[in-house]
């Protein structure tokens, strides 16, 4: 990928006609790190780090330095772990909401996955393949990397691996394969800084991942085994918390990370909802609210995640189904989030999008070889994605209507022709 400043060719213009060379950013990173922490309900953790910050300091240390709300959400029609972890990697619903294309979800609601499933073989048949968070890094040339706590997450790993991941056909031939390196394994208690390490093996190195994506199985396990809210579970939490400090340690020890890399933190589900050791009734409060954190340079620390995000409104105690504006915050929302700090497009088909709060409309370009991406936050549609010939006099702007996708606010235009794209002029219009 390269920033839009060093593309020789490109013209960018701001609806008001005021030419610029960069896009407006709270935040523009290299690297993400993204961690889901199962079961983490909200409710639980807000009290302890309100109670007890000197026993979860990490915690703390998000709300401190990031943007965060403990009032999140998960799923509405599924609190369970695998078919959060497909909607966290595809930014679409569980199930099909009503009044939605039947292309919306990724359908894939069992949480016990088949040796051979994938979310493309056992999903919603309507879309044969669910782009990923691992597509879009990797097909723009990102290096990615994989870590889960549960077995059963290994269909995360094989639904983007090289017999199962779409063909590369942007550019050079990379391989199918969406994720560079992949750790799966069924990790317990204090063994998940096992996990944590291999990790930060990686972050320390000298090239880390540039995307990386850690579940870690606590708190889960011990919610179910000890109960939710309960003196077991709580200590779990601090262990968690505590490796939650060895990452932070590392991103702002390492050269190549400090001050650009965001780290975003959710959980899959909460729980303790109805029974103190499940999680499954999704209409629960306790299971539904789940916390959401994002520390990243240019995000002031102490804020409150609502008020950076610009289509997102706090839902108060609902629950909130996936029709009802503005949408909560969601677990679903953390890869396109990673991508928009990553200065990429949203991934292709998904359906949850958010975007920063900003007044500017402004056109972002994303390339990598002979893909470029396009891509603007236009709610209502009032803008014109224009090309017109570099070498035409004088220039003639034509509207390009054809193949411009929207995600949510978000509207997309992808060029794979370098030829074509190096000869043309581009510009956002309000017609
Ligand atoms: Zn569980």
């Amino acid at each position: 990928m390269i920033r839009l400043s060093s593309i020789g060719r490109i013209a960018m213009a701001l609806a008001t006609g005021v030419w610029v060379a960069g896009t407006v950013r709270a935040a523009q990173v290299t690297h993400v790190v993204q961690m889901s922490l199962d079961g983490l309900g909200a409710k639980y953790l807000q009290a302890y780090v309100s109670n007890a910050p000197a026993q979860f300091p990490n915690f703390v240390r998000l709300v401190k330095e990031g943007a965060c709300t403990f009032n999140a959400r998960c799923d509405y029609d599924i609190s369970e772990t695998v078919p959060n972890h497909a909607s966290m990697l595809t930014a679409r619903p569980v199930m099909q909401p009503n009044g939605t294309a039947a292309t919306t979800h990724h359908g894939y609601s069992n949480n016990f996955p088949g040796a051979t499933d994938t979310f493309h073989n056992a999903g919603n048949a309507n879309v044969p393949y669910k782009f990923s968070v691992f597509d879009m890094t990797h097909d723009y040339g990102l290096s990615t990397a994989l870590y889960t706590g549960k077995t059963r997450l290994a269909i995360c790993e094989r639904s983007y691996d090289a017999a199962n991941g779409a063909l590369d056909l942007v550019g050079a031939d990379n391989g199918r394969d969406k994720i560079d390196a992949a750790a799966v394994a069924d990790v317990s208690g204090a063994a998940i800084s096992n996990e944590v390490n291999t990790l930060l093996q990686d972050l320390t190195g000298a090239t880390p991942k540039r995307y990386s994506f850690i579940h870690i199985a606590e708190p889960d396990l011990t919610g179910h085994s000890a109960n939710w809210g309960s003196a077991s579970w709580s200590n779990m939490v601090r262990t968690v918390d505590a490796q939650l400090g060895r990452i932070l340690n590392a991103i702002d020890t390492s050269a190549v990370l400090s001050n650009q890399t965001a780290l975003i933190i959710t959980a899959d589900h909460g729980g303790g909802g109805v029974t103190r050791n499940a999680h499954t009734e999704s209409y629960h409060i306790t299971n539904y609210t789940i916390p959401f954190f994002v520390r990243a340079p240019g995000i002031q620390g102490g804020s409150d995640l609502y008020a950076l995000l610009g289509n997102r409104g706090n839902p108060g105690t609902n629950r909130t189904d996936y029709t009802t504006q503005p949408q909560p915050i969601r677990d679903g929302d953390a890869c396109n989030l990673a991508l928009l700090l990553l200065g990429l497009p949203p991934i292709t088909g998904s359906f949850m999008s958010p975007t920063l709060a900003s007044s500017t409309v402004a056109l972002s370009v994303a390339r990598h070889e002979d893909r470029v991406g396009f891509f603007w936050v236009d709610a209502t549609g009032q803008y014109q994605l224009e090309a017109a010939d570099a070498l035409a006099s004088p220039m003639q702007w034509q509207a390009i209507s054809n193949g411009v996708q929207t995600t949510e606010s978000t509207r997309i235009y992808t060029v794979t022709n370098l030829t074509e794209f190096s000869r043309q002029f581009y510009r956002l219009r309000k017609p």
